[in-house]
């Protein structure tokens, strides 16, 4: 990311500028001080110039002073007219000038009017004409006047001032002052300045007694202090290239600025050179340097403030970019944080509500049921669980299908909710059972709250073209009393909803705490009667049915006996019903069904005769289609034929779907198999089924024969029934005979059968043998 900012155009854009401004201020710079430089060399090599002027001009001047004031000398004017010179002494003239001024070379001549030497400073020698081989001489001579002049003689490059000597108006000689140039170089050279003054080459000739000796080339040098090194170097640069130069030069070599001044003669011609020398260190560069270290500090500065903007729009940039991405980043992580979220929701909400009705499931109702029990805990108050099963919900399931099942559900649903406040928690536990969590009620409210459900449920369900009845059993305990623990509370609510099942189905319980150890009981009778199966603890009695007139026995019921190793002998009305229950009706039947047809397989080959074997048979087992097959087999394994077996099944039993029991018990008719009405007389039979119904054979209940006796009512009962079976043509057979009186009775109206105590209890294998035996033996004789 961050390379990739680098290549941005900006970045490029910022690199480019700043290294152009770096190189143009570095050249401008450059070329600013270089004018400065040159301005200043141009300004040092001017000033040398003047001073040289004014340096030349005074000593014109002073030499014109002194030709002058000689020129006016009453001891000179009287020689010259006396043409006596024994009374001047030029010489102590000069040797004054030289000890008390500046002026040090000084050569004075006095000419006489036709330019004949009269007397000269240096020399004793006179009397020679000048004007002969002095042109400028000849001219005074000629045209007196006064004539100051630079030029080149016989000796050396000098300045001269001629000024003509006058007596009563009338020119009578000339004085003439020449000096050298070596005061100048002096002065110059007190001003850091070296001198080399040449003479032109035209004027080698001239200089026939050259004073110094010393030529560069065919160049005289006219001053005495004439640096070596300095000729070295002109000689070594080429005297005429250095003379070419204009104005000034600067030497790099040997750090000198070289500043030439041309003196031309009289006729414009050059004459001669005064070349300077004066060291670069002495010229003061230092405000060129000033002003250069401030342009650069200015121009850094300039850069620096370019770099900083474009720092400043880099970062700005940088950042707005960071931002952005941040900002993106940030929106993205919202949004699957929110995504997220909302899967989690939903997966919780799945994991807790039941998908069908959208109620809270079990886990999400024991976790809330947990809360309301902490809260009430905290508040000293009451938390109670409903506990509804629908009634009859697999039917509906079975005979509808599990689509009008699932609509009846949610139909449930909404009249509970519509029925409950709505901070009552409705759950789903799982297929017809609902729980309902209610706070803070008294049992008188919480009674009302049950109602309420209940008249809500009293409507039929409309579902596409069916109308159907829904109902709860209501079971309800509460914390504190019932419990102090979700898994208590549910269990006893269950309970208390078992009981409310128990008395009738539509209504409800109250848990109480005799329900639990019934239940105790129940489970552990459960396990034992598992066991039991498993160890072959129950074993059979045989109760004989007898012909009351013939005396002979027409039949045998088979009854099932336990005898628990602790509890003694256990009652079949006791642990029957809950083996039909729990199911485990129809391994007891099995079993009793092949040992007892195995026994009395073994009596008939011994010859004994009895009739039919009667088994006890729950509807539930006769629907079963297996139970046909298996009834076959056992016939086919205990090598009997079906003539041989009765079943009996209770009125009860068939009476409450007559329409199925005809169905189920014609299979058994058709296998030759005899079907009898148990406990006839107590459940209200219906005559158009019981003509339909394919039975052989009534059994008149225990309770009618009880108090036949004493009671008409009974005795009446008792008379109708036999009137009935025989009216049906059915067979007729009273239980639970004990005495005489009774059997007379029976036998006085037409019920010839006879089964019960007055003949015989239920007995084991080895006494009903005897007593089959015994009777058979009776009827023999
Ligand atoms: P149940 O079918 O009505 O059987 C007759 C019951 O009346 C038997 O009780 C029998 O002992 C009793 N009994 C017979 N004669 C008299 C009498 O003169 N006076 C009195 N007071 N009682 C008499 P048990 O053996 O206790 O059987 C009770 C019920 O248990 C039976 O009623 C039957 O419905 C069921 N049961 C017994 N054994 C089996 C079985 O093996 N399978 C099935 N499914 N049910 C059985
Ligand atoms: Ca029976
Ligand atoms: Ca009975």
């Amino acid at each position: 990311m961050f390379k990739r900012f680098f290549d941005t155009p900006l970045f490029i854009t910022a690199v480019v500028l700043i290294t152009l401004s770096i190189a143009v201020s570095y050249f401008s710079i450059n070329a600013r001080i270089n004018i400065l430089k040159k301005q200043k060399y141009q300004e040092t090599s001017n000033e040398i110039k003047s001073v040289l002027k004014i340096f030349i001009d005074e000593k014109k001047e002073a030499l014109e002073l002194i030709s002058l004031a000689l020129a006016d000398d009453i001891k000179i004017k009287k020689a010259i007219i006396d043409h006596n010179r024994t009374e001047l002494n030029l010489e102590r003239f000069t040797n004054r000038l030289r000890n008390h001024t500046e002026i040090k070379n000084l050569w004075i001549q006095i000419l006489l009017r036709d330019g004949t030497s009269f007397q000269r400073s240096w020399t004793d020698k006179s009397g020679d004409n000048i004007s002969n081989v002095r042109l400028d001489i000849a001219k005074v001579v000629k045209e007196p006047r006064i004539m100051n002049s630079i030029s080149v003689g016989k000796f050396d490059l000098t300045f001269k001032s001629t000024i003509p000597i006058e007596e009563n108006n009338e020119v009578i000689g000339f004085i003439e002052s020449i000096a050298k140039f070596n005061s100048i170089t002096k002065k110059m050279k007190q001003r850091g300045v070296d001198m080399l003054i040449l003479v032109d080459d035209a004027y080698k000739s001239q200089l026939k007694y050259p004073f110094t000796k010393t030529f560069v080339d065919e160049f005289y040098v006219a001053n005495t202090d004439a640096k070596p090194e300095l000729l070295d170097y002109v000689k070594h640069f080429g005297v005429e290239k250095i003379l070419g130069i204009e104005e000034y030069f600067v030497a790099q070599d040997i750090h000198q600025l070289i500043t030439i001044f041309h003196l031309n003669d009289v006729n414009n011609d050059p004459m001669g050179y005064f070349l300077h020398f004066k060291d670069l260190k002495s010229i003061d560069l230092e405000p060129i340097m000033r002003i250069r270290d401030r342009l650069v500090l200015l121009s850094s500065l300039a850069i620096l403030l370019l770099a900083s903007a474009f720092y400043y729009f880099y970062i700005k940039r940088y950042r707005l970019f960071m931002d952005k991405l941040n900002e993106k980043l940030e929106d993205e992580v919202a949004n699957k944080t929110l995504e997220l979220e909302e899967k989690n929701e939903n997966l919780r909400h799945l994991a807790q509500h039941d998908p069908l009705t959208q109620l809270p499931n079990r886990l999400l109702f024991m976790d809330r049921l947990e809360q309301a029990i902490k809260q009430a805990k905290r508040r000293e108050s009451t938390v109670s669980i409903l506990f509804l099963d629908l009634d009859r919900f697999k039917e509906v399931n079975d005979t509808y299908g599990h689509e009008i099942g699932d609509k009846l559900l949610t139909e449930t649903t909404s009249r509970l909710s519509a029925s409950l406040r709505e901070c009552d928690t409705i759950a789903r536990l799982g297929g017809d059972e609902f729980t309902v969590i209610v706070e803070g009620l008294e049992s008188k409210q919480l009674m009302v709250v049950v109602q309420k459900i209940i008249t809500a449920m009293q409507a039929p369900v409309k579902i596409n073209t069916h109308l159907l009845h829904a109902s709860f059993s209501i079971g309800v305990s509460s914390y504190p009393n019932d419990g102090d623990s979700p898994d208590l509370l549910l269990r006893n609510a269950d309970t208390a909803m078992y009981k409310a099942k128990e008395s009738g189905r539509n209504t409800y319980a109250f848990y109480d705490h005799t329900m639990t150890e019934k239940m105790f009981a129940r489970i552990i009778m459960e396990r034992e009667i598992r066991k039991a199966i498993e160890d072959e603890a129950f074993h059979i009695n045989y109760q004989p049915k007898l012909n009351a007139r013939t005396n002979t026995v027409i039949g045998l019921e088979a009854l099932i006996r336990w005898n628990h190793p602790k509890k003694g002998f256990i009652s079949p009305v006791e642990f029957i019903p809950l083996a039909e229950e729990i199911g485990l009706i129809d391994k007891i039947d099995e079993w009793m069904m092949r040992n007892s047809l195995k026994t009395v397989k073994k009596w008939r080959n011994q010859g004994l005769s009895f009739g039919r074997l009667s088994l006890n048979t729950s509807m539930k087992q006769l629907e079963d289609k297996q139970f046909v097959e298996q009834v076959k087999s056992i016939l086919v394994e205990t090598d009997c034929s079906a003539s041989l077996l009765e079943l009996e099944i209770t009125e009860g039993q068939i009476m409450k779907n007559p329409k199925l029991a005809i169905n189920a018990l014609s299979a058994f008719r058709t296998l030759g198999i005899h079907i009898s009405v148990d406990d006839f007389g107590t459940g209200y039979s219906s005559l158009s089924y019981l003509k339909r119904l394919p039975i052989n054979s009534l059994k008149i209940d225990r309770s009618f024969i009880q108090d036949i006796v004493s009671s008409e009512d009974d005795a009446a009962i008792v008379r109708t029934i036999i009137v009935l079976g025989k009216s049906m043509k059915l067979g007729l057979i009273a239980e639970g005979v004990e005495t005489q009186e009774q059997k007379d009775y029976l036998v006085g109206y037409g019920c010839e059968n006879i089964q019960g105590y007055f003949y015989s209890k239920p007995l084991n294998e080895e006494d009903c043998c005897a007593f089959l035996k015994a009777h058979t033996a009776e009827e023999l004789l």
